[in-house]
């Protein structure tokens, strides 16, 4: 696929210009594919057009990144971004790095207001960037929420995966696609609200993975990879690693047996 051009507003930007031969192709592949079983377990559905999955099972994947996972509680997530809280504020030389790293990315992110979007705007001629753009502005400006706490709330949900993925049904090969769906969830929709009410156009599961992405390489970037194996110590002298310790809380809290 070309890619899109991006002048001027996002609002403005267009999508690239396809290959003529596209679509020949894509049905070759499609009649192939068709005579395959949907690829999750159980489902006893052939394949929808050049998807891995049932028309179902496809629709689904697309908005939520993974057909079958649950997705995560609030109650869930408050555990792990507590975890995070508790982390990096018993140590003081590691909190100044994260809050300058935090900061610094925030001035680098930070687009200007004229950059969002209301549901008015979205068309099928608006290519995926221009309506993750859009999202973002919407929400560094309308909704005055940071970027720092998108990128936090990607690591609490990597924390999240581990525990709980693979037990909620999640497929291993949807695991990227199931966090960054996630990850740019966060910022919603596009809407606009007029008197008493309010417009709503929804976002796909594709901006929302090309928004996730990012916040997932940053969460990488400032925290370690490895964040939630990094060694802790309970108040009771137990050693242990910052997950086993976000598990355990989950143990008390009732969440997870
Ligand atoms: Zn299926």
């Amino acid at each position: 696929m070309a890619s899109p051009v991006t002048r001027g507003h996002p609002r403005d930007w267009r999508v690239g210009a396809q290959a003529p031969d596209n679509a020949q192709q894509l049905r070759c592949r499609q009649i192939i594919n068709e005579a395959r079983l949907c690829n999750c377990p159980g489902c006893t559905r052939t394949r929808s057009g050049v998807s891995r999955y049932c028309g179902p099972h496809r629709d689904a994947a697309s908005v939520r990144g993974d057909p079958l996972a649950r997705l995560p509680s609030r109650n869930e997530l408050t555990i792990f971004k507590k975890a995070i809280d508790l982390y990096i504020h018993a140590d003081r030389k590691f909190a100044a790095r994260v809050s300058g790293d935090s900061k610094a990315l925030e001035r680098r992110i930070s687009l200007p207001p004229s950059f969002g979007l209301g549901p008015g705007d979205i068309h099928p001629k608006l290519p995926q960037i221009a309506k993750a753009k859009g999202l973002l502005a919407n929400w560094q400006h309308r909704d005055k929420r940071t970027y720092t706490e998108a990128v936090t709330h990607a690591l609490a949900l990597m924390g999240w995966m581990d525990v709980y993925y693979t037990t909620s049904g999640g497929l291993w090969e949807n695991r990227k696609a199931f966090l960054y769906t996630r990850a740019g969830a966060l910022l919603g929709d596009f809407r606009k609200t007029i008197g008493a009410k309010t417009l709503i156009k929804d976002a796909s599961g594709a901006t929302h993975r090309h928004l996730g992405r990012d916040f997932v390489r940053h969460a990488h970037t400032i925290y370690g990879k490895d964040f939630w194996s990094s060694a802790v110590s309970t108040n009771d002298g137990q050693s242990m690693t910052l997950l086993d310790y976000a598990r355990m809380a989950h143990k008390a809290a009732g969440l997870l047996s």
